[in-house]
């Protein structure tokens, strides 16, 4: 089973690092969850409507800097946000980064403020 990302996921990856992109398609390639991506570069506008809205905490986003992305699972192409399936995407994005050499962050490995469909450059290899 292997999944592929839609044109409008390719388009949500315009202006994301090209390290975290190839990690993104290496994860869904052997992801047994099918997902799609709903944001990679995100503008300083709406980090800050963010913030205002309590789903951020952060005005330093790694969105900013394209070092970002969020995914939603696909169930028979419906999106689901039931947590256990963004284990599932994070044991495949885990994968391959470190097949890719890639180190990343998952946000569903933060203590604070968990963050299931979030994944991040590692800040100390990609600052
Ligand atoms: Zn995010």
């Amino acid at each position: 089973m292997s999944f592929r990302l839609s044109t409008r996921s390719r388009t949500r990856l315009k202006g994301v690092h090209p390290a975290l992109v190839a990690v993104v398609e290496a994860a869904l390639a052997r992801s047994c969850i099918d997902f799609m991506v709903t944001e990679g570069l995100r503008t300083p506008e709406r980090q800050a409507a963010l913030v205002k809205a309590g789903a951020s905490r952060t005005q330093r986003s790694r969105h900013l800097t394209g070092h970002a992305v969020d995914v939603a699972a696909l169930i028979d192409g419906q999106v689901r946000w039931d947590w256990p399936l963004y284990g599932r995407i994070a044991e495949a994005f885990k994968v391959a980064a470190a097949d890719l050499k890639t180190p990343i962050v998952w946000g569903g490995d933060w203590t604070s403020l968990r963050d299931g469909p979030h994944f991040e450059l590692d800040r100390k290899v990609f600052p």
